[in-house]
């Protein structure tokens, strides 16, 4: 049986055939697919999406995570790095810590980008931040600065008692330049009552999104598949983010990651599963259908799933590896197996499967 005719004859090869034709899923369609089973012929015609627009290339990015700090008040049930105010193990990076990581990633790796993400630390003022983003973009300026989420954003609001808006107006001044799509989980107000109650809703996330592209921020959309949503949230999380993209086209890339379940809070509730290879081939696959031509990348989620599965996920939609990571933190204290890369891995990884690796910055442009 040929690709035409597996297509037309799967349950739901309409969903399939328009993609092909370049019609993007809709929310109830979203729902279908995320309900099938079909996950291989989503990923033959996401993979024909990303192929037809990337030529089988395969870009990544040298950088380095800045897990600036673990202390938060926010405790999410689903997050294994933070700690409380005071604790003993708790730590906040100073600016001389900060200079000499990033030098050292520099002359080591040549790195393209600083990836800084941390707590939600009360302590903290917006001062910290300008100071450590203006800091890398005058010593290092072949870096960009890719950092804090919508709710670190929203902390820091808090802490100064100033609007988001404002906050991330001035952080852009001070050298922040692009936001990555963390803190979204899914939208849904049932899913974060579970999952991270005193977590910025969902329509908060979007709002401040939508300050940031308006403040010139482009910025990664995300969503933490794998532990009590449903397949309608999910559908609802994708059309939300497509649906603010089209009005903005402020975000450049999603990336859809599984939750990981040891060491955290909701695992001792009885949310112990974990997602596996097949789940995350079928979110990739679904995200290049629901996103084509509207959010022109999605990333491989390696450092969850491992190199093996971001080489088939290059092959169901996705088109980025994402970056070497050196440095991560917050997913390593969950025990996942490797949290960093070397450029040369994931080149031959690339390279392995007939695709061939570009190395990129922070804005996807090749280096
Ligand atoms: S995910 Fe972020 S906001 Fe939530 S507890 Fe962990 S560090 Fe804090």
């Amino acid at each position: 049986m040929g690709r035409t005719e597996l297509v037309s004859g799967s349950e739901i090869g309409d969903i399939l055939e328009g993609s092909l034709a370049g019609r993007r899923p809709g929310e109830d369609e979203c729902r279908r697919l995320l309900e099938s089973d079909d996950v291989h012929l989503m990923g033959m015609v996401a993979g024909e999406l990303a192929r037809r627009e990337f030529g089988g290339r395969a870009t990544y990015v040298n950088n380095i995570i800045l897990n600036y700090t673990n202390v938060c008040i926010t405790d999410c049930k689903f997050c294994a790095f933070y700690r409380p105010p005071g604790a003993e193990d708790s730590y906040v990076l100073d600016l001389q810590q900060i200079e000499s990581r990033v030098s050292a990633a520099v002359s080591s790796f040549g790195i393209r980008q600083v990836l800084i993400q941390g707590g939600h630390n009360p302590d903290l003022g917006i001062s910290y931040y300008e100071e450590a983003f203006s800091m890398i973009r005058s010593k290092f300026p072949a870096v960009g600065v890719h950092g804090l989420s919508a709710s670190e954003v929203d902390m820091i609001a808090r802490v100064e008692k100033s609007s988001t808006r404002e906050v991330l107006s001035r952080l852009r001044e001070a050298g922040l330049q692009s936001v990555p799509g963390a803190g979204a989980e899914i939208f849904s107000g049932r899913v974060k009552e579970i999952i991270s109650p005193k977590k910025i809703s969902g329509d908060e996330w979007l709002r401040i999104m939508r300050e940031a592209h308006e403040e010139g921020l482009p910025a990664s959309a995300t969503m933490m598949y794998g532990h009590v949503e449903r397949a309608g949230e999910v559908a609802s999380h994708l059309a939300e983010i497509a649906s603010l993209q089209e009005e903005t086209r402020g975000f450049m890339a999603f990336i859809p990651w599984n939750y990981e379940p040891n060491n955290t809070q909701l695992k001792e509730e009885g949310v112990g599963r974990r997602a596996g290879g097949v789940d995350l081939l079928k979110m990739v696959a679904i995200s290049r259908m629901m996103f084509d031509g509207l959010i022109p990348h999605v990333q491989s989620s390696w450092l969850t799933n491992g190199v093996g599965m971001a080489q088939m996920a290059l092959m169901y939609g996705a088109d980025d590896f994402g970056g070497t990571l050196v440095g991560e933190e917050v997913v390593s204290c969950t025990g996942a197996r490797s949290t960093e890369l070397s450029g040369a891995v994931i080149t031959g990884a690339v390279r392995q499967i007939g695709y061939e690796p570009v190395e990129r910055d922070n804005f996807y442009n090749a280096v």
